[in-house]
């Protein structure tokens, strides 16, 4: 049956994601994100909907769909362990906009609402929609990431993030055989170095740091990148810190072990780190000789009262383990040594490493990912290098849709 597809965000950029599929009868929007620079961006305005699918709780995924699930009482189709995770970073970006000043755009009501409107499905778990059935397949993102697969006449299927090699945290997604594929191609051109000669490299690096008498300090994402890390670091027999919201995700993440690479393990890690419960408690986790905390590009978060305690010793380190935006102080650390602490621009003295650990698939991945699912028709998203794809996908018919672009496909 005839389709038609539309990119609300996140078509060419990273971030931002929303798209809204329309076949006979139904339209439904696939994720609803925000970007959390300072001022936020937001996706082109939702039409009325029938349903909200979401693949992850990323905030450039979920950050919006309050916006439409909450006003519009339509039903939100995920994992139920990415509406839980969803449901805090929801509640955390309605803080944030408050005291920031930012418009609101939309009240705590709408993510009640948005919650009690979730229906909770899973990998291999199909179910109809109208004149199409949705199938869940693992995306191996993050715990909980999923990838749709729409078939009515023919099989379409919707990536969101994918990683394809397993991690300690999840294990890979499988291609899965479709007609249209729509994947994200966030690294074109780039491959990550080989994840164990990064791991040793990780783990070589904060050996030294702290037998040389430094404090090595990690920001984190609390979503996945928090838990990675704590699993990288189980086995080091140091005094070992953890602070931020990726401690309530770690639980949430135990809540559902069926999510896990394992679950066992994630459990131990948790019993190697200390965790701060509260803000005084701060005082003692900066003496120690590990911290992993949020906020993952170093803008806010717990982060910045580390910084200040090690930033003129060099023996210590920070260790940058996740992506910098342009714009963020994570990035100005990484070009420049540099970081806004308090309104004021100071030169860090001590060590700034970077490692390449991704939740997302590299290029050489995706295009064995793409070959694995055989499609006919290759639609790329979440992407600001999408044409660097196109020399090694001769055989396919490639879409590089444009944002508020209306295109056809069958369904
Ligand atoms: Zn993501």
């Amino acid at each position: 049956m005839k389709a038609k597809y539309r990119f609300l965000g996140g078509a060419d950029m990273v971030g931002c994601m929303g798209m809204t599929l329309e076949w006979p009868g139904k339209t439904v929007l696939i994720e609803y994100g925000m970007n959390p620079t300072k001022p936020p961006e937001y996706p082109i305005p939702a039409p009325p909907v029938d349903h909200v699918f979401l693949t992850h709780s990323h905030l450039d995924h979920c950050g919006m769909i309050p916006a439409v699930c909450g006003r519009q009482h339509c039903e939100l189709f995920t994992t139920p362990l990415s509406a839980e995770v969803g449901e805090l970073l929801m509640n955390d970006s309605v803080k944030i906009a408050k005291a920031e000043n930012y418009p609101l755009q939309y009240s705590a009501g709408d993510i009640d609402r948005t919650m009690r409107n979730v229906v909770p499905f899973t990998f291999g778990d199909t179910i109809e929609v109208g004149s199409a059935d949705v199938t869940l397949h693992s995306a191996g993102h993050i715990p909980g990431a999923a990838m749709f697969m729409f078939e009515g006449d023919t099989s379409t299927l919707y990536t969101g993030d994918i990683h394809t090699i397993d991690q300690k945290l999840v294990k890979k997604a499988e291609p899965v055989k479709c007609e249209n594929l729509i994947i994200e191609g966030t690294y074109g051109g780039r491959d990550h170095p080989p994840q164990k000669q990064t791991e040793q490299e990780f783990l070589e690096k904060v050996r030294e740091v702290v037998e040389r008498g430094g404090t090595c300090l990690i920001p984190v994402f609390a979503i996945g990148r928090t838990q990675e890390i704590m699993l990288q670091l189980m086995d080091l027999d140091y005094e070992m810190w953890v602070d931020g919201m990726g401690r309530s995700v770690t639980r949430l993440y135990l809540e559902y072990p069926e999510y896990l690479n394992n679950p066992r393990k994630l459990k131990s890690a948790r019993r190697n780190f200390h965790t701060v419960k509260h803000s005084n408690m701060r005082r003692n986790a900066a003496k120690g000789q590990v911290i992993v905390t949020t906020g993952g590009m170093m803008d806010g978060g717990p982060v910045l009262s580390y910084v200040n305690k090690i930033k003129n010793d060099p023996r210590s380190a920070i260790l940058i383990v996740g992506y910098q935006a342009d714009d963020t102080n994570g990035r100005m650390l990484l070009d420049h040594g540099a970081l806004n602490i308090d309104g004021v621009i100071e030169k860090i003295q001590c060590e700034v490493e970077r490692f390449d650990f991704s939740a997302h698939a590299g290029h050489s991945q995706i295009v064995e990912f793409i070959h694995g699912c055989n499609p006919d028709n290759i639609v790329f998203m979440h992407s600001e290098v999408r044409e660097l794809f196109l020399p090694d996908l001769q055989d396919y018919n490639v879409i590089l849709p444009e944002p508020d672009k209306v295109y056809e496909m069958e369904l």
